[in-house]
């Protein structure tokens, strides 16, 4: 587990005669990390070869999980193996519908469970909603059974950009560049916030340079604790691939350093990276963030790594000074 330190609260956010209150703050729990497709060899084992699935826990609040692919199965078996899956409730943030970010689903087993419930909250695509969109792939002849067929209740909600509240948290949600209607998501709780940005092609948009971030991406980013980032190209490869849309090493830390978040995970690995590649790109992009001297951390996000935003005390000493994370 990796941990990212606690501040303290701002004092005017006390309420009460208690002498103190703490936040909640969050688990991050990484599934599947790899971009485009799954994949498998040993030489890839470390980081692992399930497709976008992260989770969020929040304490005494149901759990919401970023985006469907493959990693999804993994979380499904673990609530298998804990005694969870019957009546398990939770709500799906879901980018875009591209195969790596949706094949899980049919295979997350407490789905299949009479009383589990999930809300799917994706992007609107306007020729139809998102229930029929996903029951295009999911489906005879392409899978035995439909989402309505599921145990659990399903229910689908189009999303376009701008904020609406999942249990206690205020969920963001933005429209970025990349091959299709692609949302990128941010979730604040208490006071701590994380951004999933999985599939984000600057060079997508033709009108501009590859090395641009737009101010709403800034905005969405800015001040969180956590930023997830497509990171899925080195610099030497993008060129040839900027209009797959994806980003380089290099756009992932400048998004991160222009949003000033403290830690950024890079994400979306490309099945051709191995470990031992993906090692030297996290030390590469960690070697960026330092030159600035900004104290952005770093690390490559790999399947199993759960990252823990520590909840925080609220200080009745007039302290607004927050401690590194
Ligand atoms: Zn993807
Ligand atoms: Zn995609």
């Amino acid at each position: 587990m990796s941990h990212l330190g606690c501040r303290t609260f701002a004092p005017e956010t006390y309420a009460g005669n208690v002498p103190f209150l703490m936040s909640r703050g969050m688990n991050v729990t990484f599934y599947g990390v790899r971009g485009s497709t799954p994949c498998d060899d040993p030489a890839l084992a470390r980081y692992g070869g399930n497709t976008s699935c992260v989770v969020i826990e929040i304490p005494e609040a149901d759990p919401i999980i970023l985006d469907l692919g493959t990693g999804l199965r993994t979380y499904g078996d673990s609530l298998v193996a804990s005694g969870n899956a019957a009546g398990w409730r939770g709500s799906v943030l879901l980018t875009h519908l591209h195969w790596d970010h949706v094949q899980g689903f049919p295979f997350f087993k407490p789905l299949h469970q009479l009383g589990s419930e999930v809300d799917i909250y994706g992007p609107d695509h306007g020729e139809a909603p998102l229930s029929e969109m996903v029951g295009r792939f999911m489906g005879p002849p392409y899978f035995p059974i439909t989402p309505a067929e599921l145990g659990a209740s399903v229910r689908f909600h189009d999303v376009s950009p701008g904020s609406f509240r999942v249990g206690d948290a205020v969920v963001t949600a933005l429209a970025v560049r990349h091959t299709g209607p692609t949302l990128a998501f941010r979730v604040d709780c208490d006071d701590v916030s994380v951004v999933y940005m999985p599939d984000h092609g600057p060079g997508c948009s033709s009108l501009d340079d590859d090395d641009f971030v737009p101010q709403d991406v800034i905005d969405l980013c800015t001040g969180a604790d956590l930023l997830i980032h497509d990171a899925q190209h080195t610099l030497d490869e993008y060129p040839e691939k900027r209009h797959w849309g994806h980003s380089s090493v290099n756009y992932a830390v400048k998004v991160a350093l222009s949003g000033r978040v403290r830690s950024l995970a890079l994400f979306h690995h490309d099945p051709m990276h191995d470990d031992a590649e993906i090692d030297s790109i996290e030390q590469y992009a960690a070697g960026i963030a330092r030159s600035d001297g900004s104290g952005l951390k770093v690390f490559a996000a790999r399947e199993g790594l759960e990252v823990k935003i520590e909840p925080t005390l609220l200080d009745l000493t007039p302290q607004v000074e927050r401690a590194d994370r």
